[in-house]
């Protein structure tokens, strides 16, 4: 796919609990989107440094599409290493500058990154020239409500952050918890349906081609959620407790009761929705992962499929 791609946008394509990392490179400066997971750090700064990456160029911009753990966790790394400024969505500069561990799906929803400091705005709206192309900076709220995405009309890329994938979109809040998301998902597919896409470089998964496939998917998904919001939530969790199992690698589970007790997202979500003990909710949890073939149980764990 790398092929439908000018030469100077290069993917690194990572895995779930990292983001895609993508290179845009020009000789009025390297510019960087996303920076993958905390733990992934070292690997982050290994890829960038590899031939295939900047080798031994100095990078002039780190940017996110929004600032969750998957794509900004790296962001003080990548900074401390290559000096750079690093320019986030203008909703997600508050949260970033309070360090909201709420907002941000932190200590929330048991997740960790280095904590940074954002040095510029993107705007909605607004234009940037990154990698000798022109950037469309969109809106795009839903998984995220501060979230943009870039858009090149010339190439008819689209760099879609978590707002569209090949197989839907990142997890979205449920309707008790932001009755603004669901909406913003649907309307934020209505905006990219408008748009002329040939490739779609997402936050996860390969970049590619068949955007009309995406997008009937992902408004199917939309539908689903629509019709039951206890899926919504359902499925959020599922993603969280798949992404603290591909961090973890393995949790035991006599003691995911206590983690479904202690991590408050899961606490809330189970308030407001299943109202079941933590044992099971955590068995429920299980059950589901190993049904969508995430995770399988191993001598007393959970360990990610
Ligand atoms: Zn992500």
């Amino acid at each position: 796919m790398q092929n439908l791609l000018p030469p100077q946008l290069h993917v690194f394509v990572r895995d779930w609990l990292s983001s895609n990392n993508i290179l845009l490179k020009s000789r009025d400066g390297h510019v960087l989107i996303d920076s993958g997971y905390v733990r992934h750090a070292p690997l982050t700064l290994a890829l960038l440094a590899s031939e295939r990456g900047l080798g031994h160029d100095p990078l002039a911009k780190l940017v996110n599409t929004h600032c969750h753990s998957d794509h900004m966790g790296g962001n003080a790394a990548v900074a401390r290493a290559y000096d750079c400024p690093i320019a986030v969505p203008e909703g997600e500069r508050p949260l970033i500058e309070r360090w909201d561990e709420v907002a941000l799906w932190i200590g929330y929803a048991g997740q960790s990154a280095e904590r940074f400091t954002p040095d510029e705005s993107l705007y909605a709206g607004e234009r940037y020239v990154w990698g000798d192309l022109e950037w469309h900076a969109l809106a795009a709220p839903g998984h995220d409500m501060g979230a943009l995405v870039f858009f090149n009309a010339e190439h008819g890329i689209l760099i879609s952050g978590d707002a569209l994938w090949q197989n839907g979109f990142g997890l979205v809040m449920p309707p008790q918890v932001d009755p603004a998301a669901l909406p913003a998902t649907r309307a934020t597919l209505e905006m990219l349906a408008t748009l002329d896409v040939g490739v779609v470089v997402p936050g996860h998964g390969e970049p590619f081609a068949d955007v009309a496939g995406a997008l009937d998917r992902a408004f199917s998904r939309v539908g689903a959620f629509e019709a039951d919001e206890h899926r919504v939530a359902r499925h959020a969790l599922k993603v969280l407790l798949t992404f603290t199992l591909l961090d973890r690698q393995r949790m035991p589970l006599a003691g995911l009761p206590a983690f479904v007790e202690q991590v408050p997202i899961f606490r809330d979500f189970n308030a407001r929705y299943f109202g079941v003990s933590p044992a099971d909710l955590a068995e429920r949890l299980v059950r589901e992962l190993e049904r969508a073939g995430a995770a399988r149980r191993d001598r007393g764990d959970l360990v990610a499929a």
